[in-house]
């Protein structure tokens, strides 16, 4: 345990600790705000007598024990995404999938658009295209360029002083970027790929790394993207955050603005106020016969 003054105790857990309304395996995690009673006798040991109320945490399903979910981290500030319109193109379905699982976790998310050094004069429209999918439904968003050290002094004040889970697909600059702040740090997992694959599940422990500007990386091997959420239909929309905005205008209150007549979300969307990449990911996640990405990992 990394204590107040730096110092790094030792700790166990009090025996008969449980935390209110959840069944997990591990009941501290990674972020985890901790109270400490020093240990008779023991120097730099302690017993960990209270967890601190969690802001957010994220699980999954624990290996063995299937009812149960493992927390692999808590207390995140933002959940960093970092996305390519090249080399690789990172797909508005995987973002949106992504963005919605944060919501859902109630972690706030940041997009980083790297290699803004490949996008020439013919990708004009196509960078427009996202910077108003985004920006409309209301993303804080940084265009970066390891290459060409564009914007590197925002992306340390991104990460300065926070405590950030960063994903994103296979060669999007991920390590590029961190490297740019830690030489040296190597990530052990931060793959995620676009694609749903039914993943071996391993037990591991996420860590959290120092930044030298202050601030830390959570590393979650083993895990790419974010574990098990579980929406209901319903709960879909609001974590469309421009959804949100607008159903307030559909006449029934529980629209799914699907087909259902006075829809103010699709209004929305005809004027130009809901990216339609946005609208059409949104439908395809509620309509969705196959629920998985919804039930367990998305994204491996
Ligand atoms: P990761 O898989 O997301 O960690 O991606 P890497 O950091 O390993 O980067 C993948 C490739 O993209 C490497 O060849 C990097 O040199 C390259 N790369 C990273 N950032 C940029 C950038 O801003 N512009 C360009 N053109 N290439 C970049
Ligand atoms: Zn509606």
């Amino acid at each position: 345990m990394a204590m107040e003054d730096g110092s790094e105790w030792s700790c166990r857990l009090k025996g008969n600790m449980r935390i209110r309304g959840i069944k997990s395996t591990n009941p501290v995690a990674v972020g985890d705000r901790v109270e400490v009673e020093k240990e008779d006798g023991g120097e730099e040991q302690g017993v960990i007598s209270e967890i601190e109320e969690r802001k957010n945490y994220i699980v999954r399903k624990s290996v063995n024990l299937s009812k149960r979910t493992q927390i692999i981290a808590a207390n995140i500030d933002q959940a960093v995404l970092v996305v390519s319109l090249r080399d690789p193109k990172t797909l508005f379905g995987f973002i949106d999938r992504f963005l919605v699982t944060a919501e859902a976790y109630d972690i706030p998310s940041v997009i980083v658009l790297n290699k803004m050094d490949l996008y020439g004069p013919e990708m004009e429209e196509e960078l427009w295209t996202f910077r108003a999918t985004y920006g409309m439904a209301g993303y804080k968003m940084i265009e970066t360029s390891v290459n060409d050290g564009i914007a590197m002094e925002q992306w340390k004040d991104l990460l300065q002083g926070k405590v950030s889970l960063i994903s994103g697909n296979s060669g999007v600059g991920k390590s590029s970027l961190i490297n740019v702040l830690e030489p040296g740090l190597d990530l052990r997992t931060q793959e995620v790929s676009e694609t749903h694959n039914q993943g071996q599940h391993t037990t591991t422990f996420a860590e959290m790394h120092p930044l030298q500007i202050g601030g830390y990386i959570i590393d979650t091997p083993g895990i790419r993207g974010f574990g098990l959420v579980k929406m209901e239909m319903e709960e879909i929309g609001d974590y469309f955050p421009e959804i949100f905005k607008y159903k307030s205008d559909c006449k029934f209150n529980n629209c799914l603005h699907l087909e259902e007549p006075k829809c103010g979300v699709v209004a929305a969307m005809e004027e130009g106020k809901i990216a339609w990449t946005r609208y059409r990911n949104y439908v395809q996640m509620v309509t969705e016969e196959d629920d998985t990405y919804r039930t367990d990992e998305f994204a491996e």
